[in-house]
């Protein structure tokens, strides 16, 4: 079966982190490791193509096409999910010219990925139905998947994540960070925990969109963001290094790393306890850091260790 890449056996583990912070606070909670699922297909992307991919296999596409910026985990999982399915990909990329070095873009065309560039104008009309009819016009055969991979299919991939959470445990809380929406949108659609997202974008259509359909389940929290989407500083980075130090799991500035700080330095205005039992999840994106390396974003002998450590 071409879609044997996203038959695993288990559940991804849950495991037991305790951090101290710099004001001595210790924090606990629990980890599942998603992050683990596959170094390039990680956590939330596994999830969310899986169904996509299936379908697109199905239904003898030729391919799957999708959105994303220019160090995109969505495209690298994408690129490298559509190679091991023996299917043909494109990536719309968000960027005025293919830089051939971006270590993102220059895995995925080795995989086979074709790259298609858009300016600003065009990318912000992604969701535009005529505009994506014009795409589709270009490339007939393929399937075309939002940005993020955020779609109905997405949401039968969160709702195994759920139920492998409900074997592993009994928590009270489901935590995960918020890009494009689509996870914490099946976390709360599935899980029979309350659920936290933790925004990382400036999007406050979306936060509306999501408290109305979640009103009792869904809490949100935009204190964590450091200023929008990929931006950090340099207290942010020591964190995510010091985490590393403390617990030997790996975590990036722009998803996973907000996460974790919301609920290592902000869980009393997150209005839990130390009681609370609080499940975050890792959803991956490790790829991204070669990216911010690669443009000199992140402070590079602070993350080495953390960096060598991976199997990128
Ligand atoms: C894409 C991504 C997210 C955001 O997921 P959405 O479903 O788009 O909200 C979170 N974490 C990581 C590591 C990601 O790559």
């Amino acid at each position: 079966m071409k879609s044997a890449f996203f038959e695993k056996n288990g559940a991804t583990p849950i495991v037991p982190i305790q951090y101290t912070n710099r004001e001595g606070f210790s924090t606990q909670f629990w980890l599942k490791r998603d992050d683990l699922i596959d170094p390039h297909v990680s956590g939330n992307k596994w999830r969310k193509l899986k169904f996509n991919i299936k379908h697109a296999i199905t239904h003898n596409y030729q391919g799957v096409a999708s959105f994303g910026g220019a160090f995109s985990n969505h495209i690298a999982a994408l690129a490298f999910a559509a190679h091991k399915a023996g299917l043909n990909s494109v990536g719309f990329i968000r960027c005025d010219q293919i830089d051939p070095n971006n270590p993102t873009l220059a895995l995925a065309k080795t995989l086979g990925m074709k790259l298609h560039p858009l300016s600003r104008g065009e990318y912000r009309q992604r969701h535009q139905t005529d505009f994506i009819a014009n795409l589709q016009a270009q490339y007939p055969n393929f399937c075309i998947i939002p940005e993020g991979g955020s779609n109905e299919l997405a949401l039968d991939g969160l709702q195994e994540l759920a139920a492998e959470i409900n074997q592993q445990g009994d928590f009270d809380v489901v935590a995960s960070a918020v890009g494009s929406g689509g996870t914490i949108a099946g976390l709360s659609k599935h899980c029979q925990q309350k659920t936290l997202g933790v925004a990382v974008v400036k999007d406050n259509a979306l936060y509306e969109r999501l408290s109305s359909e979640f009103p009792s389940k869904l809490q949100l929290h935009d204190g964590a963001m450091f200023g929008g989407y990929a931006k950090f500083n340099l207290e942010l980075e020591q964190f995510c290094v010091d985490f590393f130090e403390q617990t030997q799991v790996v975590i990036e500035p722009i998803y996973t790393g907000k996460l974790m700080y919301a609920l290592c330095h902000q869980r009393a205005q997150l209005g839990f306890d130390n009681d609370t039992r609080i499940l975050a999840i890792h959803t991956g994106g490790l790829q991204g850091l070669k990216g911010l390396a690669y443009r000199r974003q992140i402070d590079l002998p602070l993350w080495s260790r953390a960096i060598q450590s991976l199997a990128l």
